[in-house]
């Protein structure tokens, strides 16, 4: 399984990456902000790594887990960087983020696989 890294910034230990700064957008619409940064911190915890991340425009702390959401990784401070310095992911991933969403929501939810399990049976505990 490859997953596809997203939300890496260039800084002083960390070279090749893209420069945060690049991807501010001020003109974001709240809304859409809100949305992708609910989406972002409701990702699955794929990994916790040793030390923290710190804001590459604020200096705060960020976090020590990547989330992810089967496709996309990131690390966990990605949604402060989108709601606190207004940067803007690229389109590509808010176009698949969107639609991870729309997905979910119309799924159609298969109930009987569930209805079917019986456990151990009232004997077994
Ligand atoms: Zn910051």
């Amino acid at each position: 399984m490859k997953l596809r890294l997203i939300g890496y910034w260039e800084g002083p230990h960390a070279e090749g990456w893209p420069t945060a700064q690049n991807f501010v957008d001020p003109a974001q619409d709240r809304g859409d902000v809100r949305v992708i940064c609910g989406y972002l911190e409701d990702g699955a915890v794929a990994r916790k790594y040793r030390g923290l991340s710190k804001c590459r425009f604020c200096g705060e702390f960020v976090g020590s887990l990547e989330r992810t959401d089967g496709v996309y990784i990131w690390p966990d401070g990605l949604a402060h960087y989108v709601r606190e310095h207004s940067v803007r992911l690229p389109d590509e991933f808010l176009a698949h983020a969107r639609r991870m969403g729309e997905t979910l929501e119309c799924a159609e939810i298969e109930t009987e696989w569930w209805r079917r399990q019986e456990g151990l049976g009232p004997d077994a505990a």
